[in-house]
C-alpha cells in the first residue's frame, strides 16, 4: 500500500512539517486551505492546493465533505490530519477509510474510546496504567458522589466525561460545596459539549505534567520514545516543553515507558499517541491520551533522532515500525518554546502583517513556522506562529543555546511572546528545573504585580 500523494488537512507550521516529511519520502502533497490562507507557506510549497472554504474553520478546516472532495479531485491516497481540527474526530477518520483513502492516524475505534474521558480512564485502568484515584466511571447523583467523595477525600475535582481544554472541571475543597459544584460542572459541560456526564477524581495539589510518546504498528507491537515535561502552562495551554523531564530518572522512564508501550501493544494501537500523566511524589497518574501527533513532538525527535511524522506515514502504509525499543536511546536535552502572536504580558492576540522575519539558526536550532517577511497572520485561527526547538548535550547547554536563539529571532510587525520566553529562561527556578503545573501562572501574577505602573 504505497502512499504517493498525501492530502494535508491542516494549516500553519504543522501543515509545513507534514509537507516536509512527505517530500523527504518522495511523496507528493496536496494542501487544502481557507480563503484566508491562500498565501500560506505550506500552500505555496505543496504540489497542489485546493481551496475548501471561507476563513471560518467550521466552513473550511472542519468541513468534512469539502476535504473529502478535495482528496478525490486531487487523487490523494492518504490524509494526514495534523493536530487540532479533525485529528481526533472519529467520524472523519471513519469517513476517510470508507472512501478507501488511507487515514494517517489511529483506528477510529481507538480515537472514540480515548475521546471519552470516562471510557478512556476505564480502558487505561484495564490496560494497567496507574490512575488518579476517583469514581469508577460516571457519577449519576449527589448521593453516589458523596459516598465516593468520602472515600477519596477532599479536595477533589469534578470532571466532564466529554470535557476538553480545561472546561467542565471544578475543584471541590470540601463536602459542603460538592453538590453545587457538581451541578455547575454538569451544566457547563452540557452547554459546551452537549453531555452532562461527570466523574470524580482526587485533586493533586502540586503535580507536574509528564507525557509519554508512544507508537504502535496496529498489529500488536508498540514502543515508547520517552517522556516530555509540559508543566509550564497558562490556562491549561502549554507554553514551553522539555525532554527529558528534568526530574525523571532513567529508571522511571524505562519503567513507565514500558508500561505505556505494553498497554498500547495489548490494545493493538496504530500510529502516534501520547499518554498524559500527572506526576507527584514519585507517582504517575493517567489523565488522558491524545490519539494524534502533538505540537511538542519535535523535542522527542531531537533527543531520539526518530522522525515521528515519517514513522506515522510508514505505519499508515502498513509497514512495520522502523525502530525497535532497543534501538532507541536518549541523547542530550531539548526544549521547545511556543511563540504566539500575542502581547507578551496581556496575551491579547496580535494578528497582522509580519514586516520582517529572521528565524534563529546555528547548530541544533530548529524553527518550525510558516512565517515569512510580508506574510499576514490571519486573525481567525490559533495564535501560535512559530516553535523554536533547541538541542543541547545537557540541560544547561540547551538553556544557554535557547537564550542565544531567542536573542536572534526577529519577528517584526506583530507582538510576540518572545520576551516572555526570554524572561522565563533567565529565571533561577526555571533554570533549576524546579516547577510544577501551577508555577507559571504564579510567576506571571508575580511579574504583573511587580511591574511599575506609570
Ligand atoms: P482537558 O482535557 O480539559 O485538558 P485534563 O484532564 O487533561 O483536561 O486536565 C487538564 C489539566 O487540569 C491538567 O493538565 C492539570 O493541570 C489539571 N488537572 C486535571 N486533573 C487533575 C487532578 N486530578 N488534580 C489536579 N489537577 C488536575
Amino acid at each position: 500500500m504505497a502512499i504517493e500523494k498525501v492530502l494535508i488537512a491542516n494549516r500553519g507550521e504543522i501543515a509545513l512539517r507534514i509537507h516536509r516529511a512527505c517530500h523527504e519520502m518522495g511523496i507528493k502533497t496536496v494542501a487544502v486551505h481557507s480563503t484566508a490562507d491562500a498565501q500560506a507557506k505550506h500552500v505555496i510549497l505543496a504540489d497542489e492546493a485546493v481551496c475548501i472554504g471561507p476563513p471560518s474553520a467550521t466552513e473550511s478546516y472542519l468541513n468534512i465533505p469539502n476535504i473529502i472532495s478535495a482528496a478525490e479531485i486531487s487523487g490523494a491516497d492518504a490524509i494526514h490530519p495534523g493536530y487540532g481540527f479533525l485529528s481526533e474526530n472519529e467520524k472523519f477518520a471513519s469517513i476517510v477509510e470508507d472512501h478507501e483513502i488511507i487515514w494517517i492516524g489511529p483506528k477510529p475505534e481507538h480515537i472514540r474510546v480515548m475521546g471519552d474521558k470516562v471510557e478512556a480512564k476505564k480502558t487505561a485502568g484495564a490496560l494497567g496504567l496507574p490512575l488518579v484515584p476517583g469514581s469508577d466511571g460516571a457519577v449519576r447523583d449527589i448521593g453516589e458522589a458523596q459516598k465516593i467523595a468520602a472515600e477519596i477525600g477532599y479536595p477533589l475535582i469534578v470532571k466532564a466525561a466529554s470535557g476538553g481544554g480545561g472546561r467542565g472541571m471544578k475543584v471541590v475543597p470540601s463536602a459542603d460545596k460538592l453538590e453545587t459544584l457538581m451541578r455547575q460542572a454538569g451544566s457547563e459541560a452540557k452547554s459546551a459539549f452537549g453531555d452532562d456526564t461527570v466523574y470524580l477524581e482526587k485533586y493533586l495539589g502540586n503535580p507536574r505534567h509528564i507525557e509519554f510518546q508512544i507508537f504502535g504498528d496496529g498489529k500488536g507491537n508498540a514502543i515508547h520514545l520517552g517522556e516530555r515535561d509540559c508543566s509550564l502552562q497558562r490556562r491549561h495551554q502549554k507554553v514551553l516543553e522539555e525532554a527529558p523531564g528534568p526530574t525523571i530518572t532513567p529508571e522511571e522512564r524505562t519503567r513507565m515507558g514500558d508500561i505505556c508501550a505494553k498497554a498500547m501493544a495489548d490494545m493493538g494501537y496504530r500510529g502516534a499517541g501520547t499518554i498524559e500523566f500527572l506526576y507527584e511524589d514519585g507517582g504517575f497518574y493517567f489523565i488522558e491520551m491524545n490519539t494524534r501527533l502533538q505540537v511538542e513532538h519535535p523535542i522527542t525527535e531531537m533527543i531520539t533522532g526518530v522522525d515521528l511524522v515519517r514513522e506515522q506515514i510508514q505505519i499508515a502504509a502498513g509497514e512495520p515500525l522502523s525502530v525497535r525499543q532497543e534501538d532507541i536511546s536518549f541523547r542530550g536535552h531539548a526544549i521547545e518554546c511556543r511563540i504566539n502572536a500575542e502581547h507578551p504580558e496581556t496575551f491579547a492576540p496580535s494578528p497582522g502583517k509580519v514586516t520582517n522575519y529572521h528565524p534563529a539558526g546555528g547548530m541544533h536550532v530548529r524553527v518550525d513556522s510558516g512565517l515569512y517577511s510580508g506574510y499576514s497572520i490571519p486573525p481567525y485561527y490559533d495564535s501560535m506562529i512559530a516553535k523554536l526547538i533547541v538541542f543541547g548535550s545537557n540541560r544547561e547547554r540547551c538553556i544557554m543555546r535557547l537564550r542565544r536563539a531567542l536573542e536572534e529571532m526577529v519577528i517584526e510587525g506583530v507582538q510576540t511572546t518572545i520576551p516572555l520566553h526570554q524572561a522565563l529562561v533567565d529565571d533561577p527556578e526555571f533554570r533549576a528545573g524546579d516547577y510544577t503545573i501551577k508555577w507559571l501562572e504564579e510567576w506571571l501574577a508575580k511579574r504583573a504585580a511587580e511591574k511599575p505602573t506609570d
